[in-house]
């Protein structure tokens, strides 16, 4: 598969089935917005619930905030938003990327930025997260969010949006700790791309060099996934010093510093940022899972995703539509079903093969089909259903009894 044919292919099963849409697209689009649809809410939902499981609710040195998108913009100059956070154009002058809007009314409207990182809103709670929970070093602060960046030239469907959505932790450490810190981050960053089914051999970590880095970074390492438009940052990990607290600290005059409980030692952490983007994932893992191949002679398209993070779970089906007495039955163990899997899907339309087809392309890894053997035409049937898997197309016979517990077995990994 060529692959920029391949790219063409995802963006088209994105709009069609309802993952992705083209931002306001009855008026035309506008550039460098994207809308995600049912499944791809659906979708997204998952990559940052298992983000935010693995990393701020699975951990005791964590902590999950959701800070305001709008900030005192002297947070921003603070942080060196406002004077360098800028790229170049295409006659050579520097453009600022920050989105400026204005907060309040008339004389009194001051200019504001809508954030660009969601890193500032963590930097900013420091002090919050010390009083309130006296957490001990190391110790972070997890945070999902909205964050905007009036890129120069969007492109490449999701991989650069104006509108995006970030994963972002700052680990606070001691200065001497940095090394090993940076390490374990390094090893959960790989960690997670597991737990989404992104494909180590095509991530590639990148160091990058002296004069190449932000300024506040001793080390930073850019992941690289093969996308297929070609080898592009999906992540960044990033030792950024004292840079962020200290300039935090003086133009606040708030003083952010650890209290040592035992020595009352006082020191301003350093940090290490695993940064996460959230659509770059979603591309990703989508990228990683599409797949063709041919079942009982016919050709198909499948997304080979990770239960776990598929959008639908199971799809369940009466064999025939126009039999009354299936379809109620069918009616009955979906709606059993989805008290225990909300992520399940009714279907009707068509026949089996069809609708084989059709959960294939969004990745559902289990199609239920209520027949009638399940209503007890072969006796020794009676109340069993066929579960049939996407990926090797193979079909088993379970019992409805034990039917929720079969998926919730599988859908887990
Ligand atoms: P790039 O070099 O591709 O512009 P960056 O180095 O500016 O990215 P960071 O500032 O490190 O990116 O942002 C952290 C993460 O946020 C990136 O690794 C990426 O996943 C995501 N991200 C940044 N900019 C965008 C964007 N315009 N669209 C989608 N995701 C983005």
């Amino acid at each position: 598969m060529a692959e920029l044919d391949l790219m063409e292919k995802i963006v088209s099963l994105c709009k069609r089935r309802g993952f992705v849409y083209q931002g306001s697209e009855i008026y035309g689009g506008l550039a460098g917005t994207w809308d995600y649809g049912p499944l791809g809410v659906a979708l997204k939902n998952n990559i940052k619930n298992i983000w935010w499981n693995m990393f701020v609710d699975g951990r005791d040195d964590m902590y999950g905030i959701d800070a305001a998108i709008i900030m005192n913009p002297k947070a921003w100059e603070a942080s060196g938003h406002v004077a360098g956070f800028a790229d170049p154009m295409a006659d050579g002058a520097m453009f600022n990327t920050m989105f400026e809007t204005s907060v309040g009314a008339g004389e009194e409207a001051t200019v504001a930025y809508l954030r660009p990182e969601t890193a500032g809103g963590i930097f900013v709670n420091f002090k919050n997260i010390v009083d309130s929970f006296h957490p001990k070093l190391p110790f972070g602060i997890g945070q999902i969010g909205k964050a905007f960046r009036n890129e120069i030239a969007p492109r490449e469907f999701i991989f650069r949006v104006r509108e995006l959505e970030q994963m972002e932790i700052e680990y606070f450490i001691r200065p001497e700790e940095w090394e090993e810190a940076f390490e374990q981050w390094r090893g959960a960053v790989h960690a997670f791309n597991k737990a989404i089914g992104i494909p180590e051999k095509r991530v590639h970590e990148l160091e990058v060099p002296d004069g190449e880095r932000a300024h506040y970074s001793k080390r930073t390492i850019d992941f690289e996934f093969d996308f297929p438009f070609g080898r592009r940052e999906l992540y960044g990990l990033a030792y950024r010093t004292d840079f962020d607290l200290s300039a935090h600290e003086k133009a606040s005059t708030v003083e952010l510093k650890y209290q040592d409980p035992e020595t009352n030692e006082k020191l301003t952490p350093h940090v290490i940022e695993p940064s996460f983007g959230v659509d770059r994932t979603f591309l990703a893992v989508l990228a990683s899972a599409y797949a063709e191949d041919e079942q009982n002679g016919e050709k198909r398209v499948y997304l080979k995703l990770k239960p776990s993070i598929a959008p639908i779970k199971a799809a369940v089906f009466p064999l025939l539509k126009n039999k009354p007495e299936l379809v109620e039955r069918a009616r009955e163990i979906y709606t059993d079903l989805k008290k225990d899997i909300p992520q399940i899907m009714w279907d009707d339309n068509g026949n089996v093969g069809k609708r084989y087809r059709r959960q294939d392309e969004i990745g559902t890894p289990y199609c239920v089909t209520i027949d009638f053997d399940t209503l007890g035409e072969t006796p020794e049937m009676l109340d069993t259903v066929t579960v049939r898997d996407r990926d090797s197309g193979e079909q088993e016979r379970v019992a409805v009894a034990e039917l929720s517990a079969y998926l919730q077995n599988r859908i887990r990994v």
